[in-house]
């Protein structure tokens, strides 16, 4: 048993008895209450907010990339090690299966330029709409039944425990079979908090640290105090266009860059964030907790070679000022001029040689993520081995789980929904085979 109510609340404790219970209203569970509907099952859906979706409606102020429109081959390689485990839940719904399911909701998706695929209106709120009025009213299939600001707290022998408005006794649930869709730790006043980490530890549940994933980063800076003044206030807010970071193999390996991507980012008070940050974060992330530094390397005029870039730095300057003449030769100016300033010694800003060789790669130490909370995904949960292939926990039979509260990540690219969404399929069929094979034995 793992709560926060005191024993005695229990005395006036209602009890419901369902044959299916899901715990979470976001993509994953909503999807599970789906199939479980449509399959003639009896779901209610609890969810500790006062509606559900609200990070799926967050997503939609970023036009909601649903999914990505790349070969299922190269789409499942976006798991890293949990490719196999992830292809498997993508083989009942993948990246087209998702595009039909929203035709289905009438809404409509395109192709963007880089593949991602988006609502044609660019918005999540309409398609949760038509979402929510299928779930609660189907064409067949059983209605699903919603309890929202039903917090739920752990079990207490089989019940499940749900802590209730104040005041109100806590609500015992009994179902055939309950699936968990709780979420990461990111954006917490959106409801996923992760706060069911400590009621499966209790269980006995394996699971990896939550941690950042899709995050931005503090920078050290020159002398290890982040940002100056000077530069926070003239340049936080600031894009950063057309520029390519590398995030270089450990030092000696004489590997390949782990990542090396055109892109653009944003320099913030702290540090940086933006989706080129965000891509490359996880090998960022590792490196800083294994090694406790890392540093990424910043190519400011990618569209030029470095003997283009010595020959303008090393051009005679005259009386013009340093940032004239690079800004004359090479139209460098504004925030990347900034960062130069920022991250360079004057001792290498006055040798061309050096300062050609750092306009090329400019080292740009990180001291740590940003936290979780503030992370547009959630890496590490509940580990894999620890269910089985239908999503069934080992350690408390007849419970499943799915979404982002498992541990695997993605980058950005509508990879994440994609995945929540078919985990939920895939359990929500375990869930089937489990209400089957008990209805056998009876
Ligand atoms: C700013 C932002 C933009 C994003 N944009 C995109 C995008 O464009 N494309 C994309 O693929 N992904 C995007 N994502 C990620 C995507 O939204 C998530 O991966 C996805 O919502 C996770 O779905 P989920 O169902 O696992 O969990 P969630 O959506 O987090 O839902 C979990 C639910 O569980 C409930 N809950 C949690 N704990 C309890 C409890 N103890 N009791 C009861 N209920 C509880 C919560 O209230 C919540 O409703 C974005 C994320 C953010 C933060």
């Amino acid at each position: 048993m793992s709560l926060s109510v005191p024993t005695s609340d229990f005395q006036n404790a209602p009890e419901l008895s369902v044959e299916v219970a899901i715990v979470g209203g976001g993509p994953a569970g909503l999807m599970a209450a789906e199939v479980l509907s449509q399959a003639g099952v009896s779901v209610h859906l609890f969810d500790a907010m006062p509606s559900v979706g609200r990070k799926f409606l967050l997503a939609g102020k970023g036009g909601l990339n649903l999914t990505h429109a790349e070969p299922s081959a190269q789409f499942n390689t976006r798991f890293g090690p949990r490719e196999t485990e992830v292809s498997q839940w993508l083989s009942g719904l993948d990246a087209q299966g998702v595009r039909d399911w929203a035709q289905s909701l009438g809404v409509s998706t395109f192709i963007g330029t880089s593949g991602r695929v988006f609502p044609a209106e660019m918005k999540a709120a309409p398609l949760l709409r038509a979402w929510l009025q299928r779930l609660r009213h189907p064409a067949s299939g059983v209605p699903v039944q919603f309890h929202m600001r039903h917090r739920w707290l752990g079990w207490q022998g089989d019940h499940l425990v749900f802590g209730r408005r104040d005041g109100a006794p806590p609500l015992l649930v009994k179902a055939g079979a309950t699936l968990l869709a709780l979420g990461g730790a990111s954006w917490p006043h959106l409801g996923s908090d992760g706060a069911w980490q400590a009621h499966l530890q209790q269980e006995g549940v394996e699971l990896s640290p939550l941690k950042p994933a899709n995050c931005g980063f503090d920078v050290l800076g020159r002398e290890g105090q982040g940002w100056t003044a000077h530069f926070r206030t003239k340049f936080a807010g600031y894009p950063l266009k057309s520029v390519v970071l590398t995030v270089p193999a450990p030092e000696g390996t004489g590997k390949p860059p782990l990542f090396e991507r055109k892109g653009e980012f944003v320099i913030t008070e702290t540090g940086l964030e933006g989706s080129l940050v965000y891509a490359a974060s996880a090998w960022l992330r590792d490196d800083l907790a294994e090694r406790g530094q890392t540093h990424l390397l910043l190519d400011l005029l990618p569209d030029k070679t470095p003997e283009q870039v010595f020959k303008d730095v090393a051009w005679p300057r005259g009386s013009r000022s340093l940032s004239s003449h690079l800004k004359g030769r090479l139209g460098l100016d504004g925030v990347k001029m900034g960062l130069l300033f920022e991250l360079c010694s004057p001792e290498t800003l006055a040798r061309p040689d050096a300062l050609a060789a750092l306009i090329k790669a400019l080292p740009v130490p990180l001291k740590q993520p940003r936290p979780v909370a503030e992370a547009i995904s959630t890496a590490g949960g509940v580990a894999l081995q620890a269910m089985g292939p239908d999503l069934m926990l080992a350690a408390r039979p007849g419970v499943f789980c799915a979404g982002e509260m498992l541990d695997w990540e993605a980058p950005t690219g509508g990879y994440l929904l994609t995945a929540c969404l078919a985990s939920g399929h895939r359990a929500a069929h375990g869930v089937l085979r489990s209400l089957a094979a008990k209805a056998h034995t009876i």
